[in-house]
């Protein structure tokens, strides 16, 4: 098959873009490099079933030759990112959205939509089932990417219903691993590269929140299935293993034996108090359980950093 990823230059998306040429196909990866880079593509210089496009995907989108699939991943995903460009953020949830679904029904073809578990903001009901409707204030800083993928999702829902679009929604769950920018903001990537540089990790608020962390293989397998299966309604995919953030600086610390200390810092707006889902959906229906436990992907993503470390060694600047 011929698919198009859009966000390809990012973390999830030249995950996806690995998992799908070694399926066999090919690939047109899309991205503007906003929050992507093209390092994470560079592997792939001379693969002859691989083509980039710069482009962005709030802009119409045209592709030479037939598509039998679109991934839609292309929008910036950490808080520090959405909370940088949170025009460009609504825009390519909205607009991206809209172009991403016109490639997919003028080339009669699939498309998986790259939601998240935002959708449910700061859950009443725990773990999140798809069934939940969600908590999410509207107009609060983090609805820039909350609005923008319950958006798109309404939008993916309503061109399968009134145009036949064949679609697929995941609803992604905070997901870690290597080619994450070592400043893209999220806890992980953080919470490592303060670690191996000696330097404080930074907890927002008290630390007592909770996150689920799936591992990137784990995450990219259930993409593959849910894209392969026949459900029109979103699929949440997540490790269901919760932890506290104070918990996750522990195993951070301890898993890269660095002296850092923590450092209390102020807990954002409309930070979710927990988050976990509830995958009884994915098992039933893609006989997908996640694999890598914590420990083992925090160390796959330890070393991934740690090799990112210039010769000048720990405490030089990682890229
Ligand atoms: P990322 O920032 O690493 O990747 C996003 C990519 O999209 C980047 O390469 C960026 O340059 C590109 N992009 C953004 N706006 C664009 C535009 N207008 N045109 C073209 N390209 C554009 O983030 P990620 O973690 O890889 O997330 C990928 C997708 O998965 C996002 O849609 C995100 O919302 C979703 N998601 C990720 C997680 C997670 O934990 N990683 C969780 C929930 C949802
Ligand atoms: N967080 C933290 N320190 C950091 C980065 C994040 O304590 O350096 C917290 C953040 O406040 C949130 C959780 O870790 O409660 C997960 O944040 P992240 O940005 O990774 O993703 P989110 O789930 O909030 O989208």
């Amino acid at each position: 098959m011929k698919l198009v990823v859009t966000g390809a230059a990012g973390f999830l998306g030249s995950h996806l873009t690995d998992r799908l040429l070694a399926e066999g196909h090919s690939v047109v990866g899309i991205d503007n490099l906003i929050t992507g880079r093209r390092r994470n593509l560079a592997h792939l210089r001379d693969e002859p079933r691989f083509a980039f496009l710069e482009r962005d995907v709030s802009e119409p989108i045209e592709v030479e030759g037939e598509i039998e699939g679109v991934f839609h991943f292309a929008s910036p995903a950490s808080p520090v990112d959405y909370l940088r460009f949170p025009i460009q953020t609504l825009k390519a949830g909205a607009l991206g959205t809209r172009n991403a679904l016109g490639l997919a029904r003028a080339n009669g073809s699939r498309l998986l939509l790259a939601s998240t578990s935002e959708v449910y903001g700061d859950p009443l009901v725990h773990p999140q089932p798809e069934t939940y409707w969600g908590n999410v204030n509207p107009v609060g800083p983090r609805s820039v990417y909350d609005e923008a993928k319950r958006f798109a999702e309404a939008l993916t829902m309503a061109y399968h219903r009134e145009h036949g679009v064949d679609t697929r929604i995941v609803r992604i769950f905070n997901t870690y691993g290597p080619r994450m920018r070592p400043d893209d903001g999220r806890v992980v990537s953080n919470f490592v590269v303060q670690a191996l540089r000696g330097a404080p990790l930074t907890i927002y608020g008290d630390g007592s929140q909770s996150r689920s962390f799936c591992y990137v293989s784990d995450l990219v397998e259930g993409i593959w299935r849910l894209f392969n299966a026949d459900i029109h309604e979103p699929v949440n995919l997540g490790n269901p293993g919760e932890y506290t953030i104070r918990a996750l600086s522990d195993l951070v610390l301890a898993t890269t034996g660095s002296a850092s200390t923590v450092e209390v810092r102020p807990l954002p707006t409309d930070d979710p108090r927990m988050r976990s889902p509830d995958i009884s959906l994915a098992s039933a229906r893609l006989d997908w359980t996640p694999r890598i436990p914590l420990e083992v992907g925090l160390k796959r993503t330890v070393e991934y950093f740690r090799g990112m470390q210039p010769p000048g060694g720990p405490g030089a600047a990682l890229e």
